[in-house]
C-alpha cells in the first residue's frame, strides 16, 4: 500500500543536493503503487511529479503536490540465445548496478554507459549517452502508463523518437510513466572504442584485446577522475547539451577561434563541445556563493552546499547570455526544470 507523506525534504532526492520540499512525496514499489498515485493525485486534486534517482533535474522551488519516486525493482531474461539477450528491467532499478549485473551475466552492450547515476525509468527520457554509445543503440521496447488515460502502452525504438538527449518523452513531460525498459543485448562482444580516452586507458593498462567488463572498468576510472562525486559535490551532470550548429557558424567560429573542438554529424550539422566554449568564455572554476561551475569539466554546474535551485538557474542563464554573445551559439539546458 502507498505510503503518502508530507512536508518531506528532497535534499537526499536529487544530486545537487538542493534542500526543497514535497508538499507530498512516496515511493513506489509494483505498478499497483503507481496506480494509488496518480488515483491519489486525482483525488486530491495534486499535480504529480515523478523521479528516479534525481540527477537529471533542478528544482528551483518547493515542489507543490505529490513527488512519486519511483523504487520498482526487477531484471529478467526475456529471451535469449547464443547470441542476443533481451533483457528486461523494472523503472526503480538504480542504472549502474543494473549494466553491472548484465555484464555479471555475461551480457554485453550496455558497457560505455557505466556509472551514469539514475534509474533505468529515466535513461529513456533523454536516450542517456556516453562514450560513443546511447540508450537508442541498446533499446529494444519499453511500457509506459498514460497518466491521462490510465492506459498501458507499449513503446518501439521508433516510437520513442529518440535523438540527441531527446526523446518522446522529453517533448511530452508529464505524460507517460515509464514502468519498464526493454533491451536487446548480446552474448558476444561488439565493443565501441572510438572514444579517445577509452582506448588509451585499456592500453594504458596493457590491455590488448579487453572484454566488455574491460571497458566498464577502464570508463569508470576515467569518470570517476573527471566528474564530481554528487555524494560529495552537488551537480546533476552536464547541464548543458553540446550543441548541434551548420558548418558555416563552426566556420565562422574558427575564424576566431582556430581551436574551437567539433565533432561532424551524419546529417551535415557539426557537434561542438559546449564544454570547451564555456572554458574558453573564462567560466571554468566559477563560483559565485555556493553556485559554481566545475573546476575540472565546465559542463559541470556544481553546488557547493548551500545554493538554491534558483542560484543555479541563474548561473546558468548567465551562461548561456555569455556564449550567445561570444559565438552565437545557444546551449540548451539538459536538466529537467521543477
Ligand atoms: P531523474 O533526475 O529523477 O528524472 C529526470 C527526468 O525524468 C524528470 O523529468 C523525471 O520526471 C523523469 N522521469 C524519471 N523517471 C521516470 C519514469 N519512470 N517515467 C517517466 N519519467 C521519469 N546522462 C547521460 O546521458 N550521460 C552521462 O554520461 C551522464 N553522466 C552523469 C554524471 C553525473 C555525475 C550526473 C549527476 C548525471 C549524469 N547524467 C548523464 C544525467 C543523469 O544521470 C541521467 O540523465 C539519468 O538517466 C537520470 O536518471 P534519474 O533517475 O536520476 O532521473
Ligand atoms: P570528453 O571526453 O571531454 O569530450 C567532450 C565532448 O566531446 C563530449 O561531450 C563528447 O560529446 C564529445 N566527444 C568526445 N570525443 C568524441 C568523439 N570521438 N566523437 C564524437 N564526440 C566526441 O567528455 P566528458 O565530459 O569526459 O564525458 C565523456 C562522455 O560521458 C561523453 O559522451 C559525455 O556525453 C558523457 N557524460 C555525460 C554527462 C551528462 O550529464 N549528460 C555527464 C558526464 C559525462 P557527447 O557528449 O555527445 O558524447
Amino acid at each position: 500500500m502507498l505510503q503518502v507523506q508530507s512536508g518531506v525534504s528532497l535534499k537526499p532526492f536529487n544530486t545537487f543536493g538542493v534542500a526543497v520540499t514535497a508538499q507530498y512525496f512516496a515511493e513506489a514499489h509494483n505498478d499497483d503503487d503507481v496506480r494509488e498515485a496518480l488515483a491519489y493525485a486525482a483525488e486530491h486534486q495534486l499535480p504529480l511529479t515523478v523521479i528516479g534517482g534525481g540527477s537529471n533535474l533542478l528544482l528551483t522551488g518547493d515542489v507543490q503536490g505529490l513527488v512519486l519516486r519511483m523504487a520498482t525493482r526487477g531484471i529478467r531474461i526475456l529471451r535469449e540465445d547464443c547470441i542476443q539477450a533481451i533483457v528486461e528491467a523494472e523503472a526503480g532499478e538504480p542504472w549502474h548496478p543494473f549494466v553491472l549485473d548484465t555484464l555479471a551475466q555475461g551480457i554485453k552492450g550496455l558497457e560505455n554507459l557505466s556509472l551514469i547515476p539514475g534509474t533505468v525509468g529515466a535513461a529513456p527520457m533523454q536516450n542517456i549517452g556516453a562514450y560513443g554509445v546511447e540508450l537508442k543503440d541498446v533499446f529494444h521496447s519499453l511500457t509506459a502508463l498514460d497518466r491521462q488515460t490510465g492506459e498501458l502502452r507499449d513503446f518501439t525504438l521508433e516510437e520513442c523518437a529518440f535523438g540527441y538527449r531527446d526523446s518522446v518523452f522529453k517533448h511530452e513531460i508529464g505524460r507517460w510513466l515509464i514502468l519498464r525498459v526493454r533491451f536487446a543485448l548480446s552474448r558476444v562482444e561488439r565493443l565501441h572504442l572510438e572514444y579517445g580516452p577509452v582506448r588509451q586507458r585499456l592500453e594504458a593498462q596493457g590491455i590488448k584485446e579487453p572484454t566488455a567488463r574491460d571497458v566498464s572498468r577502464a570508463i569508470c576510472s576515467i569518470r570517476s577522475e573527471k566528474l564530481p562525486d554528487p555524494a560529495v559535490l552537488g551537480n546533476a551532470g552536464s547541464f548543458f547539451k553540446n550543441p548541434l550548429v551548420a558548418a558555416s557558424l563552426l566556420q565562422k567560429i574558427k575564424r576566431k577561434h582556430p581551436g574551437v573542438v567539433s565533432y561532424p554529424q551524419p546529417d551535415g550539422q557539426v557537434k561542438l563541445a559546449a564544454g570547451w566554449l564555456i572554458e574558453q568564455a573564462g567560466w571554468k572554476g566559477f563560483r559565485e556563493g555556493d553556485a559554481g561551475v566545475h573546476s575540472l569539466q565546465s559542463l559541470v554546474l556544481v553546488n557547493y552546499g548551500d545554493a538554491t535551485g534558483e542560484q543555479l538557474l541563474n548561473l546558468a542563464r548567465r551562461v548561456q547570455a555569455d556564449i550567445a554573445e561570444r559565438f552565437a551559439v545557444d546551449l540548451e539546458m539538459e536538466p529537467n526544470l521543477y
